[in-house]
C-alpha cells in the first residue's frame, strides 16, 4: 500500500476508508477531489467535517511550490521548476500544440543514464519520483496555467523505465475515469532503451506511444554518446522494439537528436534505414539543444533536411521536431541545473 494518499488507486482508497468505517461511496468523492488538485481537505465540501479532519491528520497534503516559472515569448511554452516536499526540484514543461496542451513531466530527480548530450544527468540520480509527484506536475501545471491538459509526455528529467512501478501506477492514476481521465493514446513514454523493461512494459499492452531515444544507428556511434548502449546495444534494443510492436500493435517512435559531425551523416541515415527495416516506425529528428557543459553542437539545418529526406525516400516517416521554448532553457534539465548551481 502506498503511504501517500494521492498515490493510491481508487480501490486502495476504498480499503482505507472502509477500515475507518466510512460508507463505500466516500472513496470516489475523495479520489475525485484529490485529482482535481484541491489544496486542502477543507475544500472537500461534501465530506463530513470529522472525516476531513481524520484525512488531514493521517495524510497531510503537500502542494509543490513554484520556484521558477518561465514563459516563452515566441510560442507560449511555459516551464515550471517545482520544489517537492523534501526540497528537491524538478521541471515540467507545458507546450501548446494545435491538437491540445501537452505537459512534459519529470519522472526522477536527476538521472543515472549518463547521456553525453543531456543536462539532466550531470549531477547523477538523486531519487525516483513517487506516483503522486508525477500526478501533481500535471495537476498543478494545469491549475497554475489555467490551460486544460490533454496530452502527456514522459520526457522530462529522469528515465521512466528506471522508475517502472511508480511510473506504471502514475499512468493508471492519470488515466482513471474518476481522475484526469487522460487517454493512453494521448501519452508518450520515452526511454533511452532499457531492454528488459521494454519487454516488461509490453506485457501490459498499454495503448500509449513508446518513444525510443535511439540517437545513433550503430553501436560504434551510440557507445560514444549513450553509456546505456554498452548494456543494451542497438541490435538488442531494436529486437525489443520489434517484440514491443508485436505485443501491442503500436508503432514505435524513435527520437534522434542531430549532433554535428557525430550522427548526422548520409551514411548514418542510410544505416538507420537498414536498422528500421520491417519495423513500423516514425523518426523524430530533433536538432540538439546545446548544453553549456557539453562540447556537442547541433547539426546544420541542411544536414537535418538531408537526413530527413533520406529517411523519407527510404519509406520511413521522419519529422523535424519544432523546437519550442528555446528562449527559456526548455530542454531537459537545464533549468534545474542552473538553479542548483546558483544555490550551492
Ligand atoms: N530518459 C528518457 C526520457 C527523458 S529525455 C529518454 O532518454 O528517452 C527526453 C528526450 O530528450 C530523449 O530523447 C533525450 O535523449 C532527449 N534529449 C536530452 N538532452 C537533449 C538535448 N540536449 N538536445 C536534444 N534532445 C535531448
Amino acid at each position: 500500500m502506498m503511504n501517500h494518499i494521492k498515490s493510491m488507486t481508487l480501490p486502495e482508497m476504498g480499503e482505507v476508508l472502509k477500515a475507518w468505517g466510512q460508507p463505500a461511496f466516500r472513496a470516489k468523492q475523495v479520489f475525485t477531489w484529490l485529482h482535481k488538485g484541491v489544496g486542502s481537505y477543507q475544500e472537500m465540501t461534501n465530506l463530513p467535517q470529522s472525516l476531513r479532519q481524520q484525512l488531514e491528520e493521517s495524510y497531510p497534503l503537500y502542494r509543490p511550490q513554484v520556484v521558477r516559472k518561465q514563459q516563452s515569448q515566441k510560442d507560449g511554452t511555459i516551464k515550471y521548476l517545482w520544489r517537492l516536499s523534501d526540497g528537491n526540484c524538478v521541471e515540467t514543461v507545458l507546450m501548446r500544440y494545435h491538437y491540445g496542451n501537452t505537459v512534459c513531466i519529470s519522472t526522477e530527480v536527476g538521472c543515472a543514464m549518463g547521456c553525453a548530450f543531456c543536462a539532466s544527468t550531470l549531477g547523477g540520480l538523486v531519487r525516483r519520483l513517487e506516483p503522486h509527484e508525477m500526478l501533481d506536475q500535471v495537476l498543478f501545471t494545469q491549475i497554475d496555467s489555467g490551460l486544460p491538459v490533454s496530452h502527456i509526455v514522459l520526457m522530462g528529467i529522469g528515465e521512466p523505465l528506471d522508475n517502472f512501478d511508480n511510473v506504471l501506477r502514475f499512468l493508471e492514476l492519470v488515466n482513471s475515469p474518476d481522475g484526469m481521465n487522460i487517454s493512453m493514446r494521448h501519452i508518450s513514454l520515452s526511454t533511452c532503451g532499457l531492454v528488459p523493461k521494454i519487454d516488461k512494459l509490453a506485457e501490459h499492452k498499454l495503448q500509449l506511444t513508446l518513444s525510443v531515444s535511439l540517437h545513433a544507428p550503430t553501436n560504434e556511434i551510440r557507445n560514444t554518446i549513450m553509456p546505456v548502449n554498452k548494456a543494451y546495444p542497438v541490435e538488442a534494443l531494436l529486437a525489443a522494439c520489434r517484440r514491443y510492436y508485436e505485443a501491442t500493435g503500436r508503432r514505435i517512435s524513435f527520437e534522434y537528436a542531430m549532433i554535428h559531425g557525430v550522427n548526422d551523416t548520409e551514411a548514418a541515415a542510410k544505416q538507420l534505414l537498414q536498422d528500421l527495416k520491417g519495423l513500423p516506425a516514425h523518426v523524430n529528428l530533433i536538432p540538439l539543444n546545446h548544453v553549456e557543459e557539453s562540447p556537442l553542437k547541433p547539426s546544420t539545418r541542411q544536414a537535418v533536411q538531408r537526413f530527413q529526406q533520406i529517411l523519407e525516400d527510404g519509406g520511413v516517416p521522419a519529422t523535424v521536431r519544432r523546437t519550442l521554448g528555446g528562449d527559456i532553457d526548455a530542454s531537459c534539465g537545464q533549468l534545474r541545473r542552473k538553479y542548483t548551481k546558483q544555490n550551492t
